[in-house]
């Protein structure tokens, strides 16, 4: 198929906002072209060379594009730039420069959608020394051959510009439309590209193949499925009405990851189906010590994890791992945890189709020991309390909620269903003031730690003449606090627990307590491992608590009290309610 038939619907669609009519048009186009044509043309219709997952990047700035639009209107640089300011699109820029420019010459080649997507190809895969004028040259030779319209088109691609608002479902509708008159393949159609998130395999394959080899479709290494994504309820009764009898796991606040291993090699693809293996090295060598299976595809949260005070850590500090370079040193000072809540695929047996419990069940068994993949805890709730117990638990362990999942729901790939149900901690119940709390005792600290000596601080507050702990701080200190802290701390150590102090928890070390310490957090939790107003089996703690200073100005006495706590707790049951 010539490129300017192309560009000639993709010119009307742009003119067009309903989505009937849009559909009709991409209907028509894919009808014409040829069956070797369909996977690029598809890829063109969304304004890409390849999915995500492929990690290619268009890969040229406007800058050169520029350039090439100079060169071929024989403009200078400078007037192609003062078009593009008036025009505020290098597509239309380019489209405007090549209509005044001279007749084509008469050498001038008819594009063909081949043509124009193997040279946009080797436009964003030229790379290394030079690679910038390969690039320009490459979009020269094609805008030397467009028409002013293909040129606009062809540009915009290049420049990762185009947006002609054809989505994936339109495109999907297209298809069943071209086939059939109507929408009756889209379930199907869709359920290909879930499993795959590659709509041009989907296209070449329906086209050349038809349903037959479509309902065929199931997850491949390397191409990653479609998260399914949760549906939300108020409470914890409103869940069990919905699901009955169900799981419950605990809902974790990190990276979703979509880790697939096959022939040793492992990749990693985020929510959106980038590929992020790079940025997780503990992750690869995890799975592939832990992992018994020869291709797998399995999904879970990754997240940092304080193996001193084994609290978690607030999704703020997680995304610290999120970086181009310095990735394995970070990766050892802050080591992630990933836990595993689903089984999509295994040894050639597509999983997603089985039910939940089925799938966690099986994910359990592939599991081998190791300190960097776990299974997501969870629960079979038989009533709602247990499953606001559960909730309460996560909450006050560091996660931000649960989710629950119908045992007997397959994977609903790229969906939102109330397969998942998801109850989180309200975000209104964030602490605003800090909390001056006295230090009792502290950790030496493993890993990069054990150097200073120091790994965290066990605290307490004031509750007459006692002092009941209230949270363990793993985090916020420099290098220099930590050794300042080993010494200063030291200095106060004492052989035994303190008779004013009342704490389950035993640290490393205990101190006198005397030092106080400002503390931020992101909110006051029930907890059973604190001391704080404990009733009943349970006390309060901080949830993320964060050293903000020591208060050199405050004594022990002056630290905030038992009391004040109770009332911060309320007044944010209050203003959560
Ligand atoms: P939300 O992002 O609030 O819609 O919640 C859904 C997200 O929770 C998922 O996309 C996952 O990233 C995350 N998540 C954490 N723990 C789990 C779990 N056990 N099961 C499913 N999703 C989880």
């Amino acid at each position: 198929m010539d490129f300017a038939s192309v560009a000639q619907v993709f010119d009307e669609i742009e003119g067009k906002t309903k989505r009937l009519d849009i559909t009709a048009d991409v209907a028509a186009l894919f009808k014409r072209a040829d069956k070797s044509e369909v996977k690029q043309l598809a890829y063109l219709c969304e304004g890409i060379l390849l999915p995500q997952h492929f990690g290619v990047e268009l890969g040229i700035g406007d800058k050169l594009a520029e350039q090439a639009i100079a060169h071929v209107s024989g403009k200078s640089v400078k007037e192609v730039e003062a078009s593009y300011r008036k025009t505020g699109d290098i597509g239309l820029t380019a489209e405007e420069l090549l209509s005044v420019k001279r007749q084509r010459s008469l050498a001038a080649q008819t594009l063909t959608v081949k043509k124009v997507y193997d040279n946009c190809y080797r436009i964003a895969t030229s790379a290394g020394g030079g690679s910038q004028s390969v690039k320009v040259k490459l979009l020269a030779e094609l805008l030397s051959n467009a028409s002013p319209l293909e040129g606009r088109m062809i540009v915009r691609l290049v420049t990762g510009s185009m947006r002609l608002g054809v989505g994936e479902a339109t495109i999907i509708d297209a298809w069943s439309f071209a086939e059939k008159g109507d929408k009756s393949l889209r379930v199907e159609l869709e359920r290909a590209f879930n499993m795959t998130s590659d709509l041009g395999l989907v296209g070449e394959t329906f086209f050349a193949k038809g349903m037959s080899a479509i309902r065929a479709f199931k997850p491949q290494p390397f191409s990653p499925i479609r998260p399914a994504l949760a549906e939300r309820l108020n409470t914890a009764a409103e869940i069990f009405e919905k699901l009955g009898e169900c799981a419950v796991e605990g809902k974790y606040d990190g990276f979703r990851l979509q880790v697939h291993l096959s022939g040793g090699r492992v990749e990693i693809y985020s929510r959106k189906q980038e590929r992020v293996t790079h940025m997780f090295p503990d992750i690869v060598a995890g799975v592939k010590k832990q992992m018994n299976a020869r291709e797998l595809i399995f999904e879970g949260e990754a997240l940092a994890f304080n193996e001193e005070t084994g609290e978690f850590l607030p999704f703020q500090e997680t995304i610290t791992r999120k970086r181009k370079h310095g990735v394995s040193k970070k990766a050892e000072e802050m080591p992630l945890r990933m836990f595993a809540f689903e089984l999509l695929y295994l040894d050639g047996k597509d999983w997603t189709n089985e039910p939940y419990s089925a799938r966690r069940r099986k994910l359990g068994e592939i599991m081998g020991k190791g300190d960097v993949v776990a299974l997501a805890k969870n629960i079979i709730a038989k009533n709602a309390r247990e499953l606001q117990k559960f909730f309460d638990e996560c909450v006050s362990s560091g996660l931000e909620g649960i989710v629950a999942k119908d045992l007997e729901a397959p994977y609903v790939a790229g969906g939102r269903k109330f397969a998942w149900i998801k109850l989180k901690r309200s975000y209104s119940e964030k602490l605003a003031d800090t909390i001056d709390v006295v230090i009792v005792g502290f950790y030496y600290g493993k890993g990069k730690r054990t150097e200073f000596g120091f790994g965290g601080l066990l605290t307490a507050v004031k509750a007459d003449d006692r002092f009941r702990t209230v949270a363990k701080i793993g985090t916020g200190f420099s290098e220099v606090q930590m050794k300042e802290f080993h010494d200063s701390l030291s200095k106060l150590a004492v052989k035994q627990k303190p008779s004013d102090v009342e704490s389950l928890l035993t640290p490393d070390v205990w101190v006198k307590p005397k030092v106080v310490v400002e503390v931020k957090a992101d909110e006051i939790t029930r907890s059973p491992v604190h001391k704080c107003a404990w009733k009943d089996n349970e006390g309060l703690a901080l949830r993320f608590p964060r050293l903000v200073r020591v208060r050199t100005d405050k004594g022990a006495d002056e630290a905030t009290t038992e009391k004040e706590v109770v009332d911060l707790y309320e007044l944010q049951k209050h203003a959560s309610a």
